[in-house]
């Protein structure tokens, strides 16, 4: 790790892995010898468009995406998106319904923004069990009549996951934005696909979109140009400005990942790295995580100590070795350790180190 980088545990924006900085500062000044930075390019220079073709070009070698989907950068991030799927999508069908699959704050937030634009039929809400799993499939039955139905593959707040993906007879809409290219997926079961970048495969700026060509639609009337999937598509996603430096970045990571072997090899670390502090978790009757074993995350493992002020304290002493931003999402409190694919396995064991030996000095007789 280099001088004075601390690890960085943080949900989002997340850390980047450090050959992804290396390079665009490098790069930063004098991009390929054109005299000009990345943050400098015109979107419609011969330059910025090869960063655009091998972003697109290594991501669908990465997830082995279908000739017939598309892939497009939008701005606004996943909150963006919660309302792009209902305003591109409702009208897929004549019911202009959809299936919400709710499994945490972030799959109801999206929820919420698609009853603005037609209607929703909430086919599972696991809030009553506080967000700790993932309905098996036979809880929730899907309307055959409905436009789409939506999940979120990973509820980033609660530590909860889909292990599997599941089928449907209707398109399927995935918000991946927390565990995007952390695991294979098979993307031809999808109907769309969306990640912010800010999580696991960027930074901040810049939100993926992977959609079935044949779902690409006209809109809702009142759509927002910069909302919609047609447009994005007709133009390959240089309608108007796209966040440049934010595809770079993600075209960086997208190679970092090709050469590291790919997603099998990405999810075998991904394995290792959230088994390493589940099992400090699960041999302790000191940490506990709430979340039910078949459901949990391998991106943001969250537990809680005996009481706050050993959570306070935790925190504090883990800052003193340089990991930070071990705490919980504000709404929950609590620990949550996120572990995007750019947290190496080194520091990861050192966290699962650092939480014995805190559990030894502290836990009561
Ligand atoms: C962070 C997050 C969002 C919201 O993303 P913004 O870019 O902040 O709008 C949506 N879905 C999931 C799963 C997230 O983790």
């Amino acid at each position: 790790m280099g001088q004075d980088r601390v690890y960085n545990f943080a949900a989002g924006p997340a850390c980047i892995p450090e050959n992804v900085l290396k390079q665009a500062q490098e790069e930063l000044l004098n991009y390929r010898g054109s005299g000009r930075s990345v943050l400098e390019l015109s979107h419609r220079s011969k330059l910025f468009e090869g960063i655009l073709a091998d972003a697109q070009s290594s991501l669908r070698k990465l997830l082995n995406i279908p000739d017939n989907y598309k892939i497009l950068f939008f701005q606004g991030g996943g909150t963006g998106q919660f309302a792009a799927v209902p305003l591109n999508l409702m009208g897929l069908s004549p019911s202009k319904s959809a299936d919400y699959i709710v499994t945490g704050n972030w799959s109801q937030k999206a929820a919420e923004e698609a009853a603005k634009y037609g209607k929703v039929n909430i086919v599972c809400d696991t809030k009553a069990t506080k967000y700790t799993e993932v309905p098996s499939r036979d809880q929730w039955k899907l309307n055959p009549d409905a436009s789409y139905v939506y999940y979120c593959a990973n509820e980033t707040v609660y530590g909860v996951e889909f292990q599997e993906q599941f089928d449907s007879t209707i398109p399927i809409v995935c918000d991946a934005s927390s565990n995007f290219l952390s695991r294979q997926l098979d993307v031809s079961k999808l109907g769309v696909l969306y990640a912010g970048a800010q999580k696991n495969s960027g930074t901040s700026g810049v939100t993926v979109v992977i959609i079935r060509e044949d779902l690409i639609k006209t809109p809702l009337p009142e759509t927002p140009t910069v909302l919609s999937y047609k447009i994005f598509a007709e133009n390959n996603s240089l309608y108007n400005t796209p966040p440049t430096y934010p595809i770079y970045i993600a075209q960086l990571v997208y190679r970092w990942l090709l050469d590291l072997g790919g997603l099998p090899e990405m999810e075998r670390i991904n394995v290792e790295k959230s088994k390493a502090v589940y099992d400090v978790i699960d041999s302790s009757d000191f940490y506990r995580c709430p979340v039910k074993k078949d459901s949990r995350s391998r991106m943001n493992v969250v537990f809680r100590l005996p009481d706050t002020d050993l959570e306070k304290k935790f925190l504090e002493e883990a800052g003193k070795r340089n990991m930070v931003e071990l705490n919980g999402h504000r709404s929950v409190g609590g620990i949550r350790v996120s572990l995007y694919n750019s947290m190496p396995l080194e520091p990861t064991n050192m966290l699962a180190d650092f939480m014995r030996e805190f559990m030894d000095k502290h836990k009561r007789e």
